[in-house]
């Protein structure tokens, strides 16, 4: 018997190696591993009553509850289950007396294996002493199960394989349960181990980077199949050393990588390099090269690092670097003041155009705004203009900017968010707009004279057709009654009547002269220069010798009337015309007294006076005698086109003129004013 049950043991043994194998199968498939296992193990079993002792034709004992339990304990529910139906099967069609003592057994042992692996889930892998007290428990019931047997039998039965049921097979039990156990285990391992060499294998392929290892006495690299990838050779690629890698490096790279990688042997120190790379299938890449030296006994035997495929992330900073440096030309270029500062108003990138503010760009940068541009005063002036901005308000304003040459000039500014990842940024723009406002200013000024000027020539014409009229009425006239004259013979009332007209045709040549003077006052070109108002008056006086002896005339004068800017014609015509109208509205009762003066004021402008004591002026004509055509009220001769001319003159010299009077019989002073003109 106890032959027997060694042939058993070994068939245990032989089928307990066989688990390595049946595990190597469906190996992400745990229900179809357990299935297989438990088949085998029943066909174990099967071998096993093959082998079996014979105590009695149909009562034959062996190892089949070693084999079916251990099916229950490893394969699970599944694997116990095949095994029972294989060694039942089997069992059953032996036959025999103790078929259905032999179908018991293999019931028990099966069912109290898939038992027992649910009550050790907390202990697995089980250890030896969990496993003999399973198999003791499963042939102490194979034991009991003797007592099925007819009673005769039984008690033989059981005192005869007591020994070997208690003693050998639990033992050959617990021995298989731990080769089972330790096989498992080694199994797990590698799996896991399989796992995360594939785990491995897909992120080096997701992050592009291979590793590698330098033997450095053998001068070899072994690596994983991404490096052999980045270099674009098959991955089972042998006897690569880092001089092949080194080799696809750009040649002004090279030697810089070499002397690195020499280095760390030397020192021992890891390193981490960048380098330009060409595969051999002619990809351009750029790499990141790291390695660490494994130091033993104080000597470097081994490098290991990592070969990381940069090209992506490169070519994305070089792009960035490039529209940076676009970004700096454009702003070293604008001719506008433009930065950026982050949300507490500190610059971060600024155009040169701040030097014309005496600020240099790199002394700007880290600075806050507040405390370099006037308006924005200062933090909380800044913070409350970011909060209007994130509102979506526009913020747009003018300021007075000093330049570096002194001059102060009117920017515009405008302020809005750029926005960032970690915070918001605002950009600042700000434009000269000093010639601009300057154009603006002209222009207003240009179009306001064109209204002045418009509305001059509106009288003008009112004017001329009026004044133009009433001579031509008084010579159509006189031109009937002669004509009724002539009729009836009456010829003294014809030649009154012809010196009516010859008057008539003399005011409207003295108007016709006054117009043409004035229209040329206004159009023809000057010649501005420094010009003497003492010389103009002294002409004007000699010009007027006639008149002035005419009339008993005390003319005083200040010694030496200014100079002036100007043009020294039409300054004669406005001198003249003054001093003809104190001829002209004298009051004849009393000698005539002309007083002229000058002073400077305090902005520079020079203004001489014309007083006399003349017929004066009311009140209300003291403006609008300056106009065309306009007489003051008791005047009824002249053309009221002298003073028109002397005010157009005036303004062209960018001066003024006007009366003053103290009424009628009064006397009246006319000022002249010029702009500013250094004396000398
Ligand atoms: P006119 O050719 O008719 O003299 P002006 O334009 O020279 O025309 O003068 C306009 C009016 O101003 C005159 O009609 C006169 O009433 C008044 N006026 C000008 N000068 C004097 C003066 N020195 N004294 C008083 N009135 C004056």
């Amino acid at each position: 018997m106890l032959l027997n049950l060694l042939e058993n043991l070994m068939v245990l043994l032989a089928f307990g190696l066989s688990y390595h194998y049946v595990s190597r199968w469906f190996p992400s498939k745990p229900v179809l591993r357990q299935l297989a296992f438990g088949a085998v193990f029943g066909l174990g079993s099967v071998v096993a009553m093959l082998q079996a002792f014979q105590y009695a034709p149909g009562v034959i004992f062996d190892g089949r509850t070693v084999m079916v339990s251990l099916a229950g304990l490893f394969g699970g529910l599944p694997g116990g289950a095949v095994a029972i139906l294989i060694a039942g099967a089997w069992r059953a069609m032996l036959g025999g007396v103790g078929a259905f003592v032999g179908l018991t057994t293999i019931l028990s042992a099966g069912l109290l294996g898939i038992l027992a692996r649910q009550l050790l889930k907390d202990h697995w892998p089980p250890s030896w002493g969990w496993l003999w007290l399973f198999s003791m428990v499963v042939h102490l019931t194979t034991l009991a199960c003797m007592f099925l047997l007819p009673v005769n039998l039984s008690v033989e039965v059981v005192r005869e394989i007591a020994l070997p049921f208690l003693v050998f097979l639990p033992l050959a039990g617990t021995l298989l349960g731990l080769m089972l156990a330790h096989a498992e285990s080694v199994q797990a391992r590698v799996i896991s181990l399989h796992h995360t060499d594939w785990l491995f294998g897909e992120a080096q392929k997701l992050t592009n980077f291979g590793s590698w290892e330098y033997d450095v006495r053998t001068d070899t690299a072994t690596a994983t199949p991404q490096f052999f990838q980045i270099h674009g050779l098959p991955e089972t690629t042998r006897g690569h050393t880092l001089k092949d890698t080194l080799k696809l490096m750009h040649a002004d790279d090279r030697e810089r990588v070499r002397q690195v990688f020499m280095e760390s042997l030397r020192s021992g120190e890891p390193f981490d390099l960048q380098s330009r790379f060409t595969s051999h299938d002619g990809r351009n890449l750029w790499i990141r090269l790291v390695g660490k030296p494994i130091v033993e006994a104080g000597k470097v035997r081994q490098v290991v690092g990592n070969l990381i495929d940069i090209t992506v992330r490169m070519r994305s900073e070089l792009e960035l670097r490039e529209s940076q440096s676009r970004l700096q030309s454009i702003l070293d270029h604008a001719p506008a003041l433009i930065c950026i500062c982050d949300a507490v108003g500190v610059v971060k990138v600024a155009s040169q155009r701040f030097r014309i503010l005496d600020m240099a760009e790199e002394e700007l940068i880290g600075k806050p705004l507040y405390e370099l541009m006037p308006r924005e005063k200062n933090l909380e002036q800044w913070l409350d203009d970011l909060v209007a901005l994130k509102a979506g308000e526009r913020i747009e304003f003018e300021e007075m900017l000093r330049h570096r040459d002194g001059s102060t000039h009117t920017y515009l500014t405008s302020k809005f968010l750029l926005g960032g990842e970690k915070d918001d940024q605002v950009c600042y723009i700000s434009a000269d707009i000093t010639d601009l406002k300057r154009l603006a200013m002209e222009r207003e000024d240009l179009v306001g004279q064109l209204v002045v000027k418009n509305e001059e020539l509106e009288r003008f014409t009112y004017s001329i057709s009026h004044d133009l009229k009433s001579p031509l009425v008084t010579i159509g006239g006189f031109a009937e009654l002669i004509a009724g004259d002539l009729k009836a013979g009456r010829e003294k009332s014809a030649v009154d009547s012809l010196s009516h007209i010859r008057d008539a045709v003399a005011d409207m040549r003295q108007l016709i002269d006054g117009l043409l003077k004035m229209s040329r006052s206004g159009h023809e070109a000057s010649h501005f220069e420094r010009v003497s108002l003492q010389d103009v008056f002294d002409s004007v006086r000699l010009l007027l010798h006639g008149m002035l002896e005419e009339h008993p005339v005390e003319m005083v004068a200040a010694a030496g009337l200014p100079t002036v800017v100007g043009d020294p014609l039409l300054l004669r015509q406005v001198l003249q015309n003054l001093i003809e109208n104190a001829l002209k509205f004298r009051v004849p009762e009393r000698p005539l007294k002309i007083a002229i003066d000058w002073f400077v004021k305090e902005n520079g402008t020079v203004v001489v006076s014309f007083g006399d004591n003349g017929q004066g002026i009311a009140h209300p004509d003291l403006e609008r005698i300056f106009q065309l055509f306009e007489r003051g009220a008791g005047s009824n001769s002249g053309s009221g086109i002298g003073l028109a001319l002397v005010r157009t003159i005036m303004v062209r010299h960018g001066g003024m003129v006007w009366a003053e009077s103290d009424g009628p019989d009064k006397g009246s002073t006319f000022f002249l004013s010029f702009p500013y003109a250094e004396q000398g």
